[in-house]
């Protein structure tokens, strides 16, 4: 069984804001609990948590062992304040606050740094992103000053301008990495970085009503020709759901992305093998040094 290299689990896959209440209303553990049950009863034993701002993926962290997972997390995600971000983490507003934000990490204990350089897809319409990214000057000062702590990058980025600065930072895996061009392809072939496309957040709306049907298959017809063109590129690929993430459910979630890689690529023991090798490199990258 392969591991879930992107999840969120202070969430839920159905209700963002009942995740919030019972997180105000002190239920933390037994939610922690609750999704860390389920990834047992799929049988994944290697979960990376892509933060929060409730000190879930901590207490997660400690409880993992008692269900068999070696749990990564980076304790929360680091964004720009006015940009998104907020509900899995901390803001800065310059440098400075940055770099104070990953000493804070790496004091409790973070496997990793999570930054977040872009915005997210907007569902009602395809190819548009919520925001512009933030500036390459600005995406390489963050990776490397993560990097000079000793700490590997997850960092979420959409849109082909926030994919290349990133790549060209050297972050140690690229997040969802929606609206990506062929340059963006021929980079990440030729990079170290290891691409997590979290597809089941497309592929898990179809059929489902909240978007316009319409939209989200365009979204998913793109991200597919995306994987299928990486996959042919030699891409460093691993499998991460954003489970948490609405419609994406914990323990199910990582079935539901391999099932999208394989309607993207086909099954082949090819993909099983370029996936187990990714998801290898996250798990000797993505830890306490
Ligand atoms: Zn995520």
């Amino acid at each position: 069984m392969f591991g879930e290299c992107h999840m969120h689990v202070f969430m839920n896959g159905t209700d963002y804001r009942r995740a919030v209440m019972e997180q105000r209303e002190g239920k933390c553990e037994t939610v922690v609990r609750r999704n860390l049950e389920a990834y047992r009863r799929h049988g994944v034993t290697f979960v990376r948590d892509g933060g929060d701002h409730y000190d879930a993926s901590l207490l997660a962290r400690q409880l993992a062992p008692e269900y068999g997972i070696d749990y990564r997390t980076p304790v929360f995600a680091i964004h720009k304040q006015g940009h998104y971000g907020g509900i899995v983490g901390h803001g800065f507003g310059d440098l400075v606050e940055y770099e104070a934000l990953v000493r804070d990490a790496i004091a409790q204990n973070a496997d990793f740094i999570k930054i977040i350089v872009s915005g997210i897809m907007d569902f009602n319409k395809a190819g548009v992103l919520t925001e512009a990214s933030l500036s390459s000057g600005e995406i390489q000062e963050m990776v490397h000053i993560a990097h000079e702590e000793g700490m590997a990058v997850m960092a979420h980025a959409n849109g082909a301008d926030a994919v290349r600065s990133a790549v060209l930072a050297g972050v140690d895996s690229l997040e969802h990495g929606n609206f990506m061009d062929r340059d963006c392809i021929q980079l990440l072939a030729e990079a170290d970085t290891i691409y997590v496309p979290t597809v089941s957040t497309i592929y898990n709306l179809l059929g489902d009503n909240r978007f316009p049907d319409r939209e989200v298959r365009e979204l998913w017809n793109r991200q597919r020709d995306v994987i299928a063109a990486c996959f042919e590129a030699g891409v460093r690929l691993a499998l991460g759901s954003d489970a948490g993430a609405y419609c994406v459910l914990h323990g199910q979630g990582i079935e539901d992305e391999y099932r999208a890689f394989c309607l993207s690529i086909g099954e082949s023991a090819k993909l099983k093998v370029q996936l187990m090798e990714g998801e290898q490199r996250i798990r000797e990258k993505f830890r306490r040094k």
